[in-house]
């Protein structure tokens, strides 16, 4: 019979958009025994994790509580579930992950009205709110952090454009939340998904989101209760029924409500993780932790810079959490992440689609953004450059970082 080695994976340095390194507390917190899904204990951590979301969502909602599945199932289950087929939902597009929104949307049987916008740039919110205007979409579906190209997308006045025509405002903040402000309320977002692999530095495997009252309207109008726990007199649903059982708010809701009606059963050990990165956020604190996000990535930048390598993308709406970095021309781009990885320990990641040979992404998040991570980035990346034969400047690089470093935090650029 084969015999299997003990499971022993590498320490790695992780600078990549995800997912990124966890803190050893949140990986103690999913060591810890496992609680039945309605036993009083577990149900009132599902309360705490919901009460701290609406703290990083920085909402009032009622609704914040994590789907089961990676990011992309927070955002199936909110487009799925208010999405009705033949609705027009619009698109603005600037990387890869716009365009996952439109592949769901699609499914979902929207009229997908598109809007499309060069890569490494951001729409101007008057763009978007122009076509609010001229299309009256049911839906708005809109990326807020880029993470293929490390662009962050302003959202001045889209809200309210979205309630002067009745539409509702959905916003992929996977790789925001946590990392860079994410202002449910005062942006008048009516859906937010967030990561956890991300920022939140959480492993894979769930997605937060919150919704407001004009979602759940329209998810109450499609209620259905399953049929076998549906109780005489249960209320059957005027509008369509969502196409999906796993992702159908209205479902979830009941289950992370006081009802507790039986949907699926929660996944302990993740709302464990998830409570305990939760908490660390908390106790960091939002602003703190914008701040360190923003003075790690000042230190790699002027690194970077310093090598005379070039950022890719307009520095206008640079991502915080995001840095893209020219591949050098000549230089193997794959190659000199794998250098990075088997001599060093280090990833970095490659990129997609149009950009796919093109840029390096080094990542700056969660429990991954910090002094030593940078430091290790930028003096192993310039040492193989130069094993490359890659033209840099040497020797400048971890000095940039280190003045950065040495400077206070009131002298920081933002
Ligand atoms: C990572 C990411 C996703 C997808 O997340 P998965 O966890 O891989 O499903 C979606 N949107 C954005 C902006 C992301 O950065």
């Amino acid at each position: 019979m084969k015999s299997y080695k003990d499971l022993s994976p590498s320490l790695r340095t992780i600078m990549t958009p995800g997912p990124v390194e966890v803190d050893p507390r949140v990986l103690r917190a999913m060591s810890y025994p496992i609680l039945g899904q309605f036993d009083p204990e577990f149900t009132e951590l599902m309360n705490e994790t919901m009460e701290m979301l609406r703290d990083v969502f920085q909402t009032k909602n009622q609704w914040a509580f994590p789907i089961d599945g990676t990011s992309r199932s927070g955002i199936e289950a909110v487009l799925v579930s208010v999405i009705e087929p033949g609705d027009k939902v619009l698109v603005p597009i600037y990387g890869r992950f716009g365009n996952l929104l439109v592949e769901i949307s699609e499914r979902c049987g929207a009229e997908v009205v598109l809007l499309e916008r060069e890569w490494g740039t951001v729409f101007e919110p008057e763009e978007i709110i122009e076509a609010i205007h001229r299309e009256k979409p049911s839906i708005v579906a809109i990326v807020h952090g880029e993470t293929s190209t490390g662009c962050i997308q302003p959202f001045d006045g889209i809200g309210a454009a979205c309630r002067e025509v009745d539409a509702l405002l959905v916003v992929d903040a996977v790789a925001t939340i946590g990392g860079v402000p994410v202002k449910t309320d005062e942006w008048q977002l009516d859906a937010v998904i967030g990561g956890t692999q991300k920022c939140l530095s959480v492993p894979s495997g769930m997605s937060p989101i919150t919704y407001n009252e004009r979602v759940e309207a329209k998810v109450m109008r499609r209620k259905t209760i399953e049929r076998g726990l549906r109780e005489k007199g249960s209320a059957v649903s005027a509008g369509k029924p969502v196409a999906s059982n796993y992702f159908d708010l209205g479902q979830l809701q009941d289950y992370w409500s006081p009802k507790r009606l039986n949907h699926h059963t929660e996944a302990t050990s993740m709302l464990y993780a998830l409570r305990e990165g939760l908490r660390l956020v908390l106790q960091e604190g939002l602003e703190e932790r914008y701040r360190r996000h923003q003075r790690h990535e000042a230190a790699l930048v002027a690194g970077l810079q310093a090598m005379g390598l070039s950022l890719y993308g307009n520095p206008d709406c640079k991502l915080t959490v995001v840095t893209c970095i020219r591949i050098p021309d000549g230089i193997a781009g794959e190659s000199v992440r794998s250098m990075l990885l088997n001599s060093f320990g280090i990833e970095i990641a490659s990129s997609f689609g149009p950009l796919k040979g093109q840029i390096w992404r080094i990542g700056t998040m969660g429990f991954s953004c910090n002094q030593k991570n940078v430091l290790h980035v930028l003096g192993a990346l310039e040492a193989v450059l130069l094993w490359h034969g890659a033209d840099i400047t040497i020797g400048k690089a971890l000095q940039a970082a280190l003045t950065l470093y040495a400077r206070k935090e009131e002298e920081l650029p933002c």
